[in-house]
C-alpha cells in the first residue's frame, strides 16, 4: 500500500488497539471504516487541551480542486467529507471500501474534538437545539443515500451519545 499523497510505502502500526497504515513521508494515515469506529468509541488517549471545544461546522466540505485521491487499499476514488457531519475536519473517504485518508494529525483532531464534545455534551445540546435535530435528520437521510451503513452507524452512535448525555 502506497501513500496517495507522496507515494511512500505505508507502514502498518497499531493505534488504540487496531491496525492502521501510516506514511512516514507526509504523516498521513489510512484507516479502515471498522478501525475508525473503534478508535472514536474508546477513550484510551486522554487529550489535555486548554482550548474550548471547536464550534460545530455544518455543511459540505470545500471542494479540494487541487487533487483527487485514489484509495491506497483498493484504488477507489476518494471524496472529501466533513467528518461526523459537523466536526469541520475534512477527510477523504473511499467510496468503494469506506476507508479514510487522514492527513497528519487529523486522526488526533477527530478524537480530541469528539471527546471534547462528549464532555461538553449537555451544554452543547442546549446550545445546539435545532441544529442537532437537523443533523440527526441529515444522518438519517444520508443513511439511505450515498453513505454506507458503517458511516451511518458511526454518526448515529455519536449523536445518540450526545443526546443520552443531555
Ligand atoms: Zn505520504
Ligand atoms: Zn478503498
Amino acid at each position: 500500500m502506497d501513500c496517495p499523497i507522496c507515494t511512500a510505502a505505508l507502514r502498518r502500526i497499531r493505534y488504540e488497539g487496531v491496525e492502521i497504515n501510516t506514511c512516514d513521508g507526509c504523516g498521513g494515515e489510512f484507516v479502515g471504516p471498522d478501525q475508525i469506529a473503534h478508535i472514536v468509541n474508546i477513550r484510551e488517549t486522554k487529550f489535555a487541551s486548554e482550548k474550548p471545544p471547536a464550534a460545530p461546522c455544518f455543511g459540505p466540505p470545500e471542494p479540494r480542486a487541487d487533487r483527487t485521491l485514489n484509495c491506497p487499499k483498493c484504488s477507489g476514488n476518494m471524496a472529501p467529507m466533513n467528518y461526523a457531519t459537523d466536526t469541520g475536519i475534512f477527510v477523504d473517504r473511499c467510496g468503494a471500501c469506506g476507508g479514510l485518508w487522514l492527513e497528519a494529525s487529523e486522526l488526533e483532531r477527530i478524537q480530541e474534538t469528539l471527546e471534547q464534545w462528549q464532555d461538553a455534551a449537555p451544554q452543547r445540546i442546549r446550545a445546539l437545539g435545532d441544529d442537532l435535530r437537523t443533523a440527526q435528520r441529515r444522518a438519517d437521510r444520508l443513511a439511505s443515500g450515498q453513505f454506507g451503513p458503517s458511516r451511518f452507524a458511526l454518526v448515529n452512535a455519536v449523536l445518540n451519545r450526545l443526546i443520552d448525555a443531555a
